[in-house]
């Protein structure tokens, strides 16, 4: 493990390692902290360099989790799944019942649903072998199915509250820069451009951003641009760590708030935003949208406490934004130590 990674290492429940010898299935199971609730957090498969790398980015993402659902208000602790995607073809079957007997093995400490390169049909193989999954099809006025549209939807609220604490104002005309128009990117544009936004698009698949600007109006820019033009917001929509000493010294926005999880490379780079006077929403509180329906989905709850819940985002966002102005500190420290208290101030929930 990494510096970094060791020591958030060292402050997790749990790490299951999978590794099943007669399919070559291989991933672990980060479990950061069930002290909420049960660990509750998506299933990535991804094609990873090295075990280490894997490892980092379950601990990373495990954590992440945690506070996500202890700020979102979820009776739910942090974990995450990380799977590594065997190169050319496999077989997609054997790989969800290998991880599907690891989830159910936990016996309902980790609950899994959809992240990064898994799908809602990839859930539904899960769900064949272990009830601690969601993420599946919704039912009959009742939460569930692709949680996308709802982090789009925490999103644009969240820079829809940002914005008046930020600039004093509505969204109307401000210039907004989006990474990635994937699932998440392309609903939030949507929203954006009927809040009167402007628009300014990129994506690795241009073509994918062109149809969405010729759909919306707005302009499309190289991958290598957009965190580079100016505009008042950008939206890390794609990939993580994209706010680091190579970016950062070039962005030319008084906001960023996107959907990308881990978005700062280290805490230092949110340290480094604010000596440059850019405000930054902490990636966790704004895409929560998707937890908050997976765990209604969960829960049986329907589609009306989830709305409840996003606009509590907001409200929260808000929070935290004033509070790192007043104390002059960053908003990613802010966040964490409220979702610290939160967890510390817990009493524990059986899983
Ligand atoms: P997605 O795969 O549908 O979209 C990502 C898009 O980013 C793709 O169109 C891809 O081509 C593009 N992209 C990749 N690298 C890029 C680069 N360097 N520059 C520009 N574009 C690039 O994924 P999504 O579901 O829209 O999720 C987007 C981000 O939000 C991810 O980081 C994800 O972890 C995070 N997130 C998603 C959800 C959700 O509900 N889907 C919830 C929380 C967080």
């Amino acid at each position: 493990l990494q510096r970094d990674s060791a020591r958030e290492f060292g402050a997790l429940e749990g790490l299951h390692v999978i590794n099943d010898a007669a399919t070559g299935v291989t991933g672990m199971i980060a479990i950061h902290s069930t002290v909420l609730g049960p660990a509750a957090g998506g299933c990535r498969l991804w094609n990873y360099e090295s075990q280490q790398a894997l490892a980092n980015d379950a601990v990373r993402l495990a954590r992440g989790m945690s506070y996500k659902n202890a700020l979102a208000g979820l009776p739910f602790g942090g974990g995450k799944a990380v799977l590594q995607r065997p190169a050319g073809a496999f077989d997609r079957e054997a790989l969800f019942r290998v991880f599907a007997d690891a989830v159910a093995a936990l016996r309902g400490a980790y609950i899994t649903a959809e992240d990064v390169g898994t799908s809602v049909s990839d859930m539904k193989m899960v769900r064949e072998r272990t009830r601690y999954v969601a993420g599946l099809e919704p039912q009959d006025g009742k939460a569930g199915g692709d949680p996308s549209p709802w982090t789009a939807l925490g999103v644009f609220k969240s820079m829809q509250a940002a914005s008046k604490v930020v600039f004093g104002s509505d969204m109307r005309g401000l210039r907004i820069a989006v990474q990635g128009t994937g699932n998440v990117g392309a609903e939030l544009c949507r929203m954006l451009s009927e809040a009167g936004a402007r628009l300014i698009v990129a994506d690795i698949d241009v073509d994918r951003a062109r149809r969405l600007a010729g759909e919306l109006g707005g302009t499309v820019v190289g991958v290598d641009e957009i965190l580079a033009v100016e505009a008042d917001i950008l939206a890390p929509c794609a990939l993580g760590a994209v706010l680091n000493e190579r970016s950062i010294p070039d962005l030319r926005v008084g906001l960023i708030c996107g959907a990308a999880n881990n978005q700062l490379e280290t805490d230092r780079d949110g340290e480094a935003l604010l000596e440059k006077g850019i405000a930054y929403a902490p990636d966790y509180v704004v895409n929560a949208g998707g937890i908050i329906n997976v765990a209604a989905e969960y829960l049986g709850e329907s589609t009306a406490q989830v709305e409840q819940r996003l606009d509590e985002i907001a409200s929260r966002l808000t929070l935290i934004l004033t509070r790192a102005a007043k104390q002059n500190a960053p908003a990613h420290r802010v966040a964490d130590e409220m979702a610290q208290q939160i967890i510390a101030g817990s009493d524990r929930v059986a899983a």
